[in-house]
Formats: C-alpha cells, structure tokens, sequence
C-alpha cells in the first residue's frame, strides 16, 4: 500500500452524473437554438501557437498572466486556448470558408486565474462568432440568440448591458482621457488599480474596490468619445432590440476583459446570486481581429457563454432540471447471466434504454440494483421462466404489478406500458 491520495488539480473538477447529465442538454439546447438561425458547428483544437493568443493584445490579463503555455516535444510554444474567439478566427483565415461564416462552437477552456465559485482553471463556454458581417442589425441576431437561449433554460433574472467601446480611434482618444483622469488622482487609486493602469487604463473601470469607485464614478464616458459613424451604429443596436422587446441597460463602463472589442460590447448577468462572479456570458463585434491574425479586413462579431456559471444561475433560479432517468428496463436474471446478456442487447436494438446487474447477485441484491437504476419495469428471468419461455414483468413504480408474460410479446407490452 501507498499513500498516493490524487486529486483533480486547482481549479479543476470532476463533473459526474446527474451534473454532467445537465452539461451535455445544456449544450444540445444551445446546438439547437442557434442551428435554426442557420450557425454551424466548428470544431478548433484545444492548444494553439501562442502566438495566436498573444494577439489578443498583451494588456490582457488573459494573456498576460493566466495563459497555459508550455513547449512540446518538438519545442514549439504552444497555449492551451484560454477562450476560442482566436482559435475560430485563426480557423477562418486558414480555410477561408464563404461569408458570412456562421459558426458555433463548445468545450472548455483554461485560465490560471485565483479560483472560487464560478471561476474555475477548466471551464467551459458555448459560444457563436459571425464573420464578414458589419449590419449592426447583426449584433442585435446575436444577442438574440443568447438571449432566447437563456429563456429556453428557463431563465428569467437575465440582464443585458450594452455598451459601445467605439472604433479603434474613438477608443484610443478615451484611453487617454481616462489616462490623464486617473494619472491626475493617482494616489487616491489602489495600489492594484495603480499597477492595471500602467498596462491598460480600460480595465481600471472594471475596479470594484471600494478605494476606486469614487473616481471611476467621476471618470470620463465612453459614451462621449464616439464617432458619428460609431454612433449610428449603437443606435441602430438599440433600436433593433427594443423592436424585439429585448430589455437591456447601457453601461458605459463595461469594458469586458478582452481587448479586441470594438463598437459594440454587451454582458448577461445573472440577478439570481450575489456572488462576484454573475456575468453568465458577453462578447461583442471584434472588426479588426481577424486582420490581426493575418487574415484579410473582415468584421466579426459574436458571443461566449458560461456553461459553469450558466448552470450555478439555473440551480439559483431553480430552474433546468434533471432530465428524466435514464433507464427504461432493469434485467434481473437469477439464471447466471446469460440471459440478461441477450435480453438486454435485443431491447437494446430496440431502442429501450436497459441495463441490468453483474455477477451473478442474488435476487434480492439485484432488485435493490433495478430500484436504485431509476427504471420504471424489470424484467425477471428465473429457471422457471426459460423454461417456459416466459419473463416476469414488474412494474417498479407499484409494488403490486407484476405479470408473467411471454418473451416474444416482452416488446409489444413495454411498448404499451411506456410509450
Ligand atoms: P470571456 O471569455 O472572459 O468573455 O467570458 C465569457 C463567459 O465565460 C463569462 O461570462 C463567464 O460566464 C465564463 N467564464 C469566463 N472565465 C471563467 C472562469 N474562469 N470560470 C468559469 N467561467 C468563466
């Protein structure tokens, strides 16, 4: 014997049933809402050239301290794909597939950030990116789509903030502006504040030290620094989600933690739970990525759920439940086996959902099996029985049902009894 006592590492977890049982619907309800709006599925790998990362911009704290990069074999610097915007936009530039490029994607993703409830090492998104498209009509669809997805899940406490980070310009002009506020102040700033500010001004905002507040309040808005052009386009945001009824605030302070947004950024918190970590999704439109990747001037725009945190607001709203149990039919067979092996491949083929118990238990043991199984009929095979050619059926919900019935019609009578 040794002492080795493994554990999953920080910030990681093992996620069995019932809680994978939900991760896996959660994503074919997200498979399903966006395939009708026409998005298909790519597939990207998990780790990429770290370069492809690095382009997301060095002030990010995703980059910047929380990548997973490591050489391999082959000595190539490689990251484990800390979101997957670039890894689909890296995609598009090296298939060039035909625009607009409506792709879908899920499946985790990995950050060494401090872990806590909600914030995990491994965690994972679903998520949409549309490339080639600039109709602002366009960022409203995938907002949309977010949101009906949500309401599908059942969701209510929703919110949706809005913001417009500008172009490229505009936002550069508020960097600076925000830069002389705060450099004015410094010494009432935090500490951490302080240091955020020597890399990237945005994120001070993104502050909820108490020390900061009173000058973030007092900051400058982006909302002052938009062009004409930006401008129309926020409108034109805003006017096609209250044509769809769509509630949302504007936040001028929202800047989200990555830096490639431009024009629009909006945010989904969940008002169903305290904890810091309420933001359940966000993305935004990302014009000039895909030509910071190599790739030709093309817009995009999309959005990255929680999956994680998606399902902590469901549990608080109490909402998406289990799906039904898994197992139909419980196969007891006090024969030695041999029995419950074809039986439950035939109902198998046939489409019911069965199981049974191994090792040849007794009978008692086995029925406790079926019980804890969550089916809803075992079906009993005794010497008796294959002799002549019959199985008892019961009917686990009452105690009392339970018919002898012959093995050819087993089928036909589950068929009536469950369907
Ligand atoms: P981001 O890619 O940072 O825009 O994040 C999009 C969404 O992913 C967030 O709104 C969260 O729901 C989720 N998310 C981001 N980071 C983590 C994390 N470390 N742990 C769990 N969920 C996360």
């Amino acid at each position: 014997m040794n002492d080795l006592n493994f554990r999953a590492p920080k910030g990681t977890r093992d996620i069995l049933w019932p809680d994978s049982a939900r991760h896996q619907f959660l994503t074919e309800v997200f498979a399903e809402v966006v395939s009708e709006a026409g998005y298909t599925q790519v597939i990207t790998p998990m780790f990429e050239h770290v370069e492809v990362f690095q382009r997301l911009g060095g002030a990010t704290d995703v980059v910047r301290k929380e990548m997973y990069d490591f050489q391999d074999k082959g000595g190539r610097h490689l990251a484990l794909r800390p979101e997957q915007t670039a890894s689909v936009v890296r995609a598009f530039n090296e298939h060039r597939p035909a625009i607009p490029w409506k792709a879908w994607y899920t499946g985790p993703n990995f950050r060494y950030e401090r872990s806590q409830k909600g914030r995990f090492r491994q965690f994972s998104q679903v998520g949409i990116e549309v490339l080639g498209v600039e109709d602002p009509y366009l960022d409203v669809e995938v907002m949309a789509l977010a949101w009906r997805f949500y309401e599908r899940l059942g969701l209510r406490q929703v919110k949706l903030e809005l913001n417009s980070l500008g172009s490229k310009e505009d936002r550069n002009k508020f960097i600076d502006a925000l830069q002389q506020h705060f450099t004015q102040s410094l010494s009432e700033l935090s500490e951490e504040s302080q240091k955020t500010l020597e890399v990237n001004p945005l994120r001070v905002l993104d502050s909820n030290r108490e020390q900061d507040a009173h000058l973030i309040s007092a900051a400058p808005s982006m909302l002052d620094f938009l062009s004409e052009d930006s401008e129309e386009h926020f409108t034109q945001v805003q006017e096609g989600l209250n044509s769809l009824n769509i509630p949302f605030s504007v936040n001028p302070k929202l800047v989200r933690g990555l830096d490639y947004y431009i024009r629009t950024a909006f945010e989904f918190i969940s008002e169903s739970f305290d904890a810091a970590q309420n933001a359940i999704g966000g993305g935004g439109r990302y014009d000039g990525l895909v030509e910071d990747l190599g790739g030709p001037s093309t817009p995009g725009v999309g959005f990255a759920i929680g999956t994680d945190r998606t399902l902590l607001a469901c549990d608080a709203e109490k909402t998406f439940q289990m799906p039904e149990a898994a197992i139909e039919v419980f196969v007891v067979d006090v024969t030695g086996g041999m029995e419950a092996l074809k039986l439950t491949t035939e109902l198998r083929n046939a489409g019911f959902k069965t199981d049974r118990a191994w090792d040849n238990r007794s009978m008692k043991a086995q029925m406790k099996l079926a019980d804890r199984s969550g089916a809803l009929f075992a079906i009993i095979v005794g010497e008796e029985e294959v002799a002549s050619d019959t199985v008892i059926l019961r009917d686990l919900r009452e105690s009392t049902g339970q018919s002898k019935i012959t093995r050819e019609t087993i089928q036909e009578d589950l068929r009536k009894r469950l369907r």
